[in-house]
């Protein structure tokens, strides 16, 4: 049996990432592109900013006519955002200038209006012409400027190869008007449940039966990690029905995902598939609980590539523990992503004693809530069986307690596997 840590690091050794790309554009599908990951880091074709501009609305100025203060000038043109500046500033000169114009010719820095005072010369018609400003605070050099190319400048590399592309990398795109960038391809992941006992919720539930939830988890939790499910329903517990099903799944998926099938007992058939269908089996229990029945395999496929198989328990909450735990990571480095692809750990309070048997690394569910010094987190209430889908739901983190340890005490730090933002 392999330890958390030793089968995450087997598993990442198996996963050779996607290397085929497509093209997606932000301007014209941003949703589509939420999450994607860039294959080719895009150049930027611009100067950011595109030219010396204000940060302020304000005055642009010669610092060297503003030494000494206060100090009046004659404000000669007025420059709001987006209009080319007309003339130079000449010694004794300013312009008014809004927050993101140009700065004209001559203007090395600029005044924040807080710290002028305007004169109109009574009578004047003009919006500026024969107006001044009275400079009160004397500015350094480059003052409220925004520096072209202080930014990036032309042919920076603006995001990373293997970055996901989230809102703040979509908005630097359009602005370096780059909408168009080259993304690897999604993973697909073909998912099973295993089980005579299974019915679909539309189903009549007869006694006995269990309602195969595991579909729909596995379909929903790969859909966050990005990549594309394919949901293949139900397989019975028959050997040839499943090596159909297996076969049929490779075929048409990067990854596959079952569920149940994977324990000692005598309906457990998923192994001796897989082996069957030329699949070598690296994993078939790991020390977690719950979830310690986890078959990882890889088929060799004729075209060079390798795909990788998880047979997860079928217990609910063992299903979704083995994916957060080791699925999801490998879905992220088979996806092309830059890593980390470990799952997201937080250090936590407990808010209860948290008791294990200390033969495993165990998972027990809660809420982590944000606390003065970082976050407290507080298990469920009601029963941490891995049948209990009830109370893991509305929960946002898995507390854990080491292989080796028998209880975290009320007041001690732990470790939080995070399922969900903590909103
Ligand atoms: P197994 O790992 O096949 O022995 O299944 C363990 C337990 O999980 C049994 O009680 C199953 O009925 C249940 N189970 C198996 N597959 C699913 C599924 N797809 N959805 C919900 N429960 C399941
Ligand atoms: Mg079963």
């Amino acid at each position: 049996m392999f330890t958390a840590a030793e089968a995450e690091r087997l598993i990442f050794t198996l996963v050779s990432p996607i290397t085929s790309s497509e093209t997606v554009d932000v301007a014209d599908n941003p949703i589509g592109c939420l999450g994607r990951i860039l294959a080719v880091a895009p150049l930027s074709p611009l100067d950011f900013p595109h030219w010396d501009n204000s940060a302020m609305d304000g005055y642009a100025v010669r610092t060297a006519d503003v030494q000494t203060v206060p100090v009046t000038l004659q404000v000669i043109e007025e420059i709001p955002a987006g209009k080319l500046p007309q003339k130079a500033l000449a010694p004794g000169q300013a312009a008014r200038i809004l927050t993101g114009a140009m700065l004209p010719e001559g203007a090395d820095a600029v005044v924040m209006q807080e710290e002028t005072e305007r004169e109109v010369k009574p009578g004047s018609g003009s919006q500026t012409a024969d107006q001044q400003v009275v400079i009160l605070r004397s500015p350094p050099p480059q003052n409220f400027v925004r520096q072209r190319g202080s930014f990036a400048q032309v042919g920076d590399a603006l995001l990373t190869r293997g970055q996901a592309l989230g809102p703040t990398e979509i908005a630097l795109l359009a602005a370096a008007q780059q909408p168009s960038v080259r993304v690897y391809r999604r993973p697909r992941v073909a998912i099973l449940s295993t089980g005579n006992e299974l019915v679909t919720p539309h189903q009549p539930l007869q006694p006995g039966q269990i309602v195969d939830s595991n579909q729909y988890a596995l379909t929903a939790l790969v859909a966050q990690t990005g990549a594309i499910p394919v949901p293949l329903g139900i397989v019975p517990d028959d050997r040839a029905e499943m090596k159909r099903a297996i076969a049929a799944a490779l075929a048409q998926a990067d990854m596959v995902l079952s569920s149940g099938g994977v324990s000692v007992g005598d309906y457990d058939y998923v192994d001796d598939v897989l082996a069957e269908l030329g699949a070598t089996l690296h994993i078939r229990s790991v020390a977690v609980k719950p979830g310690k029945p986890l078959t990882v395999a890889t088929v060799e496929g004729e075209i060079g590539n390798r795909q990788l198989y998880f047979g997860l328990p079928g217990n609910p909450a063992s299903a979704m523990v083995g994916f957060w735990r080791f699925v999801a990571p490998a879905i992220a480095k088979l996806s092309g992503h830059l890593g980390p692809w470990l799952p997201e750990f937080v250090w936590a309070t407990a808010t209860a004693d948290f008791k294990a048997d200390g033969q495993r690394e165990t998972y027990l569910w809660g809420q982590l809530s944000a606390s003065e010094t970082g976050y407290d987190f507080a298990p469920a209430a009601g029963s941490h069986s891995s049948g209990n889908l009830i109370n893991l739901a509305n929960t946002s983190g898995l507390g854990i307690v080491p292989q080796g340890s028998q209880q975290i005490m009320i007041g001690q730090p732990l470790r939080v596997l995070t399922i969900r933002s903590t909103r």
